[in-house]
Parts: structure tokens; sequence; C-alpha cells
């Protein structure tokens, strides 16, 4: 990954892309990878919990462990200064200002500071066997879990008890932590497709989106259900079956070969034709891995942010016409968002195989009345 950049070495600061190289669980680091060696910085917290854990198999053999001095600044500039590099890379989009400062000035004349993009995060991608193999055990403790969810959802506790409870059930079930702050979106509320738990009580009738996921051994899982407190009246009922129909669409269409947008356009186009397109405002699903979000994006293109280059408009935007491939991993989540009315969100962890789309998340999908 070096090469093809002609960068002689390259400066790995972001946490999920440590932990991707290094298996390092801790919350300080920074690797510095050249050509032939990976250096591994941390400070004395970690440097027995590394020292252990890369006798594993998991672990990272053949690293060479740095400890770090004054600080973690100067301690890798002194290491790029002795490993004799020119042209060290950085992940721009994720090394503030301030610390690309001291860096350059450290590094003097004799060293490049290269910005790059997206290096470790393209090898992210596509999922190995050990990670496959993680998600598919991570999904498979969400789905019990959820059974548990569902008997916490009742009418007069407030949304942000119910979200207390998920998260309390997460814990329980082994996840090491909540994926993302729990959603349970009751009612109205469920109109807001982000919306944060907080007083409002449950009450009979209403629909309730919940929205929850767990870390399981480094890796995030993440599921939406819509529940109905009590019978569901017709517009209920229609509503949660055009939602149902562009997700079966969402993962009928998530197979390799396809592009992220003709999986986004596969769902969106089925809640268009049930009249539902305008109730449908984010994007139809995201890469899960080390990150709850994270590459693919599977949505339409007019909802990229602007590409910082000159004639962007006339090129396609790369993100939603990535290829999707096996070994992807993503969520296929469609909703409908009705201001003043609630929401509906049905939401699964999807994996590309050879053979198809794999649904990692197996709770039942039909409209639950609780
Ligand atoms: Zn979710
Ligand atoms: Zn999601």
């Amino acid at each position: 990954m070096l090469v093809e950049r002609e960068l002689d070495a390259l400066v790995v600061s972001f946490l999920p892309n440590v932990f991707y190289l290094t298996n390092f669980t801790g919350s300080s680091a920074v690797v510095l990878v050249t050509r032939g060696q990976l250096h591994f910085i941390t400070d004395f917290r970690y440097l027995t919990a590394v020292e252990t854990s890369w006798a594993t198999p998991h672990g990272c053999p053949g690293a060479s462990l740095v400890r770090v001095g004054t600080n973690y600044d100067e301690t890798l500039v002194g290491l790029v200064k002795a490993v004799g590099v020119n042209r060290v890379g950085f992940e721009a989009a994720h090394v503030p200002f301030a610390q690309h400062a001291r860096w350059a000035a450290g590094f003097g004349p004799g060293v490049n500071a290269v910005p790059t993009e997206r290096i470790v995060e393209a090898e992210r991608v596509r999922k190995d066997a050990h990670e496959t193999a993680t998600l598919r055990e991570a999904a498979g403790v969400l789905t019990p879990a959820f059974d548990r969810v569902l008997a916490e959802v009742r009418p007069g506790r407030s949304e942000r008890e119910v979200a207390a409870r998920i998260d309390w059930i997460l814990m329980d079930s082994g996840f090491e932590r909540p994926a993302f702050e729990t959603i349970v979106a009751s009612g109205p509320n469920g109109a807001l497709p982000h919306a944060r738990p907080g007083m409002r009580r449950l009450a009979a009738g209403d629909l309730v989106v919940l929205d929850l996921g767990g870390v399981h051994d480094g890796y995030c899982v993440d599921l939406t259900r819509t529940v109905s407190l009590g019978d569901p009246d017709a517009q209920a009922r229609r509503v949660y079956g055009a939602v149902l129909d562009a997700h079966a669409a969402g993962i009928a269409a998530s197979r390799s070969g396809a592009t992220a947008r003709e999986v986004d356009r596969a769902a969106r186009g089925s809640l268009e034709r049930a009249g539902l397109g305008d109730a449908f405002g984010h994007g139809t699903g995201h890469g899960l891995g080390i990150e709850v979000h994270e590459e693919p994006w599977l949505r339409r293109a007019e909802a990229q942010p602007a590409v910082p280059a000159g004639d962007a408009g006339s090129q396609p935007t790369p993100e939603t016409h990535v290829v999707i491939e096996s070994g992807m991993v993503f969520t296929i989540e469609p909703g409908a968002y009705l201001p003043g009315w609630g929401g509906v969100r049905v939401e699964d962890d999807i994996l590309v195989t050879d053979e198809g789309p794999e649904v990692l998340t197996q709770v039942p999908r039909e409209l639950v009345v609780v």
C-alpha cells in the first residue's frame, strides 16, 4: 500500500485503523508502517497488555514496540528520523491541524509529510474470514437479545427508561458496549430518524422505533425494528408493509457487481412506488465493521457531500459508484417518516457472499404487536 503511493512510511493514528492493523483495543497508540516493518508506539499504561496479547494468534507478531517518552508527538518524530524515511504519509482526515503542525516542525526540512486518505479504510471494506466470523457471532448475540428487548417495551415507560434497559440487556448479553446511542422513538417522535430517547411515555397505539447495536470483539452490529403497542391501524400497517417491501428489495439487490447506488435505488424505488419516496430522507444503508458507520455508503448520489474538486459536478461521485463485492458487510435500513404521525424503520445486517446476500441478524421482520 506504500509503494504505489510512493510513500516510504505511513503514520496511522486513527484508532479504528490502528485496531485493524494491530488488534490493539486501548485508547492511545500510533503506528508507523514502513516498507517491511510495523512500529507500534504506545505508553506505559498499555505496554504490559500489548506484550501479553500479542503473544496470541490474533495479536500482532513481528511488530516493533516503541514506548512513548515525553509524549506521543516527540516519540513519533524521533522514530521517523531514526528510521531515516523521506516521504511520510499521514491520515489527513483524522489528524488535527495543530498536530500536523507539530509533526512538520519536528520532522524538519529532510522529511516530507504527505496527506493521504482512505489507505487503511480501503483495506477494511472487504472483511476477511476472521472478521466475517466475528460479525456473524456478534449478530448471533444480538438476535436473542432482541427477544429480551421486546419484553421491555411497555406503555407508561419513558423512551429513556426503555433505552437504558436496552443498553443493560446489550451488556448483559455479552457485548462490550452499545455500538451507538440507542434509539427509542415512540409515536410522533418516530418521524425523527435520529431521535434521542426523551421523557415521552410510551402509549397504547404508538409505533415505536427501536434502533440498537453492540460491539463484540471490536466489531459492530446494528438492528432496527419498529413495534406496535396494541393493534396497529390501517395507516401503520400500510406504511410498515411499504418499508418491509423496500427492505426486501434492498437485500435482493445486495449482490456483488451491483453499485452501492443501485442498492439504494432498489429500496428507494420501492418506497417511491408506494407513494413514500419523500418520507425516506436518508441513505439505505452503511458499512459495518470496526466502526458502526463506515464504507460502503449506500445512498443516492445527490445526497453526497460535495467533492472537493474542480468540476466534480460532471463526474460520478466515487462513493456511490463503489461496486459491491463479496466480503462487504452493510446494513439495509429503509424507513418512512411522516411528521406529526411517526415513523417506521426496519434494519438488518447483510454479508455479501459469492452465493448472494446473507442476512446476519435473524430477528423476525413482520410487525410485532406488544
Ligand atoms: Zn441502526
Ligand atoms: Zn444503521
